[in-house]
């Protein structure tokens, strides 16, 4: 497939208004690809260079990226500058530019879509001295045999911007449309996802053998599971109820979700976070006791990573624990403020698959391999009859500093990607109002009026995601309690992903004076769940559910959520009738 042909389509999306449409399209595209472009065009298509969790960066600066335009179009650098300026979007400029070029095209040699993936990935990874100019030089050789349209899209993919707004779940519908003709019938492909945690591949193994070998796709060592999520019940009597009769009750530790991925034989650990990046560079201290101190050849355990007083045995709070995110001083950190693993859960060992195996075989099986480990250590936990063991528990573990607990279901499997009531979180702040935190994805912005004009900012437009509609749903304008600080970084980071209409996958009434890209999250709390004609979560006839009084909590955007990863429409709709409950008990 000639790259030519995917700008093409990638400008047919950005055009598009409704998610049916882009899915359309995706699907055509992914038709006309040969199956050794599947990969390369689905991550592409996506921004990226590989699976999220290979950290592969293209991100070359925009000051090189001028550079290679200008070089390639024969313009000056000032030049290319000043139309930046005009456009917002050195993508744009290098299309505009490409087509008042004062050169000839170099090469009458059109490019594939592999070409020019080949091109990225040489780029992504040359280091070293003299690394910057091979960079630009790469650029401007892909840009000097591009048509203006490709230029565009090659200039972003470059610095890393490329926004089609194609989430994962559209993806995945296309796929499937592409190989059944029915969009909806995605449900093999998902699981295929959530255990490999690689959308190129799962395009690629269905370009190959069709649904026959996505049915094949297992559990492997190195490829992340996408994370088994928890469910919410307000009372330790539903969970139990849910739980028929019995269940296991672990301590919830507020730190990061851990991943390990273990292969003793090639003496390689990895860790992948919640949303499967790579955390192994920060966490050098689990990753050195996988190796040396579980009892298995390969396996994969998921724990919570936390900072813990071994001595005292106290359990520090989340701020240290997130320190380990920044690039510098990890070692140093590793040595005075070490961080355990609490691991609850086993997927694999050894060769065996133990995700369809129940909790309490895994569970079993986790605590035999880890034995003896002074820094992966198993979850506090028990196994509750009633719900006053339940809420004896519970209460212990406020006192220890921790967030709460999470019941398991002793039979469920762990299932992958989904939130399920195989897991049950009950948090302290569940049994007040709302006080349990959301995170809301931003869809838009408004203009500051009167004090604020200043600042350009008034508040944000955020909204929840609909995993069935796959759309993100408006909740809750948020125009209050903002710093001068935070008012100009929304504003600086939210002019960068603008959009000139409302994009194809969000849901609304309200109008915001900006749209943008659906890319941040960030946590909020509020006072109340209200239903309300203005917003579009849940919406049934008129009415959708709004949040009242609304104000952020989380230190900027979460850097560990993607847009997906928002709390959804049907836990909002849960929490609502949640709500109502603890209100009439209280009375
Ligand atoms: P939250 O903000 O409440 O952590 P979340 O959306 O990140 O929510 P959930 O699946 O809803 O994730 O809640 C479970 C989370 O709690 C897990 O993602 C995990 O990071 C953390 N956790 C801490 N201790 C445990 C435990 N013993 N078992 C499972 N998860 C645990």
């Amino acid at each position: 497939m000639l790259f030519e042909d995917a700008a093409s389509y990638y400008e047919k999306l950005e055009s598009v208004t409704s998610r049916i449409s882009m899915i359309d399209i995706l699907a055509e595209m992914f038709g006309k690809a040969e199956k050794e472009e599947m990969r390369p065009l689905i991550y592409m298509t996506q921004g990226l260079l590989g699976p999220p969790f290979e950290g592969i960066q293209i991100g070359i600066a925009e000051k090189f990226a001028q550079q290679a335009i200008a070089s390639a179009t024969g313009f000056t650098k000032e030049e290319v500058v000043a139309d930046a300026k005009r456009t917002g979007d050195l993508g744009n400029t290098a299309e505009g530019l490409a087509r008042k070029t004062k050169l000839k095209r170099m090469s009458s040699r059109k490019q594939s879509v592999r070409d020019v993936f080949a091109m990225m990935l040489k780029t992504a990874s040359t280091s070293g001295s003299g690394s910057q100019e091979a960079k630009i030089r790469n650029i401007a050789a892909l840009l000097a045999s591009a048509s203006p349209l490709e230029a565009r899209y090659i200039i972003r993919l470059a610095l890393g911007k490329v926004r089609l707004g194609a989430g994962d779940a559209t993806i995945l519908e296309a796929l499937s449309k592409m190989a059944t003709g029915e969009r909806r019938s995605k449900a093999l492909l998902e699981n295929a996802y959530n255990i490999c945690g690689d959308l190129g591949k799962v395009g690629e193994v269905l370009a190959e053998s069709g649904m026959k070998g996505i049915e094949k796709v297992k559990v492997s060592v190195f490829n992340p599971i996408r994370p088994a999520l928890a469910e919410r019940l307000p009372t330790s009597e539903e969970i139990l109820e849910k739980m028929h009769g019995k269940c296991a009750v672990e301590s919830k530790y507020d730190g990061l979700r851990a991943q390990v991925h273990l292969d003793k034989g090639k003496k390689r650990v990895e860790i992948f976070s919640r949303n499967l990046e790579k955390l192994t560079p920060m966490l050098p201290e689990i990753a050195e006791a996988a190796l040396s101190e579980v009892k298995a050849e390969r396996a994969i355990i998921e724990g919570e990573a936390i900072a813990y007083n071994e001595e005292t045995g106290e359990f520090r709070p989340f701020q240290e624990t997130i320190q380990r995110k920044r690039k510098h001083g990890i070692e140093e950190f590793s040595e005075t403020m070490p961080l355990h693993l609490f691991a609850f859960d086993l997927m694999y060992l050894d060769g065996e698959d133990y995700l369809e195996k129940p909790y309490h075989e895994r569970r079993a099986k986790l605590e035999y391999v880890i034995k003896g480990s002074k820094t992966i250590i198993p979850s506090g936990r028990i196994i509750a009859e009633n719900p006053k063991e339940l809420e004896k528990y519970f209460e212990e573990q406020i006192s220890e500093g921790l967030e709460g607990i999470v019941a398991k279901d002793l039979n469920a499997p762990y299932v992958a990607g989904a939130r399920k009531f195989g897991w049950i979180k009950l948090k302290r702040s569940y049994k007040g109002e709302l006080s349990d935190t959301v995170d809301l994805v931003i869809v838009g912005y408004y203009l500051g009026r009167g004090s604020r004009a200043e600042f350009q900012f008034g508040g944000l437009l955020a909204a929840v995601y609909n995993e069935k509609r796959d759309m993100f749903e408006t909740i809750t304008r948020i125009g209050t309690g903002f710093s001068e600080e935070q008012m100009k970084s929304f504003k600086r980071m939210l002019d960068k992903i603008k959009r000139p209409g409302k994009p194809a996958r969000v849901d609304a009434v309200v109008v915001p004076d900006f749209w943008v890209e659906p890319t941040y999250v960030v946590t909020v709390r509020a006072d109340e769940i209200t239903k309300s004609p203005m917003h579009t979560c849940g919406k049934e006839g008129e009415t959708g559910y709004a949040l009242r009084f609304p104000r952020i909590v989380s230190d900027g955007v979460r850097e560990d959520k993607g847009p997906e990863d928002a709390t959804s429409t049907k836990e909002i709709i849960e929490m609502y009738g949640m709500q109502k409950r603890v209100k009439v008990e209280d009375k």
